[in-house]
């Protein structure tokens, strides 16, 4: 059995979870139409959906709470807030958001023009879109191990400088609004970028005149990674890498419910005052007053005292812990998952896992209502349901990585539900051969369709024939 460090918490207030039977559960994927988005989260029994709102508050936040200043205008609770993302973050300008999105509508607003380009290593969903609607075209600048599940490159969140600057001379500074980066990287199963890696890409963006922005919502989680990986950081606190993280870019995207331990929320962070003058005034139209940017003052207490504990060497090290154990469980069982483990989630190759089932059937999305039906488990599809249809030609992307993303929310679960995801998917994966087709689209919606697609068997009344 791998390691698994005793949790630095007790329990304090339990939600009870209900357990359904295998009848149940197929009654209710047929009603979601076999997308586990669709599900309702009663008839979930290990939600790892994802890891985004879903953290457990420790009793700190929920004092916190109480705190909340709710003025419409210049909340003491937004004073709070600023501090916090000022100190651990190193951003001069802070400005709230309802979530990470709400920051990316902004910033991409600001600074896209139709008809430009944004080099990142690796899309996250959302990111994209938001730049793709404001009418640039993004480009994948990330190292080529990412795309590959069986390398084991210690930082597969790293961009490859030569992409980037191929990127650069192809169509020119001026028409590159700025480079965005990701720490972890989400999309290639929560991979580290090396601070190294992301002095360097700024320096060379920065040389051209292009402003970097970095989406920080797991980068806690990629500073201890690199604490791990990384040369000469062993021995610095998380707390410090993440500064050192932050420091050369010109500013970051938050969704606070990642890393920050809160259930909702997010901030824009920049440094340049008259992009940040824009992005308030953009912030009025979209969000809310530039004092709480469609947050409650309590919201913003509970994160600012989140944002204190995510850097809480105890707090990480257990976190990641956790998320490893499930890895190896997997992996020791033979399971196909990306090596190495990311920082909030375990990714398996449903391509390799399902290699019977033909890419345009999905197999990850059928691998995910797999782990379902069999325990009540929730993934959800990173492949090409996902990555859904390119902008200008109308046709299917087809990534190179196919994952069911298992994504563990903090301080959620005990040791004892994640050995029943591992004996679950070990389980599905054994039996692999008794699913006999994949899924196509019953409803496919035109944005982000991951979300709320409908599908049915390719074959047959269901994924197991017959
Ligand atoms: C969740 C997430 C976002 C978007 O944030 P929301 O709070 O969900 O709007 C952006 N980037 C990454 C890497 C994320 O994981």
């Amino acid at each position: 059995m791998p390691a698994y460090p005793p949790e630095p918490w007790r329990i304090k207030m339990v939600e009870p979870l209900r357990a359904t039977t295998r009848a149940e559960r197929e009654t209710a994927l047929r009603a979601a139409g076999w997308n586990p988005c669709l599900l309702r989260s009663e008839d979930v029994y290990v939600d790892l959906f994802t890891d985004s709102g879903t953290n457990a508050m420790s009793d700190r936040q929920w004092s916190a709470l109480l705190r909340g200043d709710e003025a419409y205008a210049g909340a003491r609770s937004f004073y709070v807030f600023e501090q916090a993302v000022r100190t651990f973050y190193g951003y001069e300008h802070v400005i709230p958001v309802h979530q990470g999105r709400g920051g990316e509508n902004i910033l991409s607003r600001c600074l896209i023009r139709p008809g430009t380009h944004v080099p990142g290593n690796m899309y996250f969903p959302s990111t994209r879109a938001h730049q793709e609607l404001n009418g640039a075209q993004f480009h994948d600048v990330i190292v080529d191990e990412a795309h590959d599940p069986d390398s084991d490159h210690p930082f597969k969140g790293d961009v490859d400088l030569a992409k980037l600057k191929a990127v650069i001379d192809e169509f020119g500074p001026a028409s590159i609004p700025y480079v965005s980066l990701a720490a972890t990287v989400n999309m290639a199963g929560g991979q580290p970028i090396s601070v190294a890696n992301l002095t360097e890409t700024c320096e060379l963006a920065h040389s051209h005149g292009i402003p970097v922005f970095l989406d920080t919502a797991r980068a806690v989680e990629n500073a201890w990674l690199v604490k791990h990986r990384e040369p000469g950081w062993a021995c610095r606190p998380v707390a410090e890498i993440l500064r050192a993280l932050c420091a050369p870019t010109d500013g970051a995207v938050m969704s606070a419910k990642k890393d920050s331990l809160a259930n909702i929320g997010g901030w824009l962070a920049l440094r340049d005052p008259d992009l940040a003058e824009q992005a308030r005034g953009l912030v009025l139209l979209y969000e809310g007053l530039h004092t709480y940017g469609g947050m409650a003052g309590r919201d913003m207490e509970a994160i600012a005292a989140g944002i204190a504990e995510s850097v809480d060497e105890n707090h990480i090290r257990a976190r990641v812990a956790q998320v490893e154990y499930l890895g190896e469980r997997l992996r020791e069982a033979g399971v196909p998952v990306v090596r190495p483990f990311g920082g909030h989630c375990i990714c398996i190759d449903a391509a390799a896992a399902l290699p019977h089932i033909p890419r345009d059937e999905y197999p990850a999305q059928t691998l995910a209502c797999a782990a379902y039906l069999q325990a009540g488990i929730r993934g959800v599809e990173r492949g090409a349901v996902t990555a859904g249809r390119d902008p200008s030609t109308g046709e299917n992307r087809l990534p190179r990585l196919e994952l069911l993303r298992l994504a563990i929310p903090r301080r959620v679960y005990t040791r004892a539900h994640i050995d029943l995801v591992a004996d679950a998917l070990i389980a599905v994966h054994r039996d692999r051969d008794r699913i006999t087709c994949g899924l196509t689209f019953d409803w496919e919606p035109q944005h982000l369709r991951f979300f709320q697609a409908r599908f049915a068997p390719a074959r047959g009344p269901s994924i197991f024939g017959g």
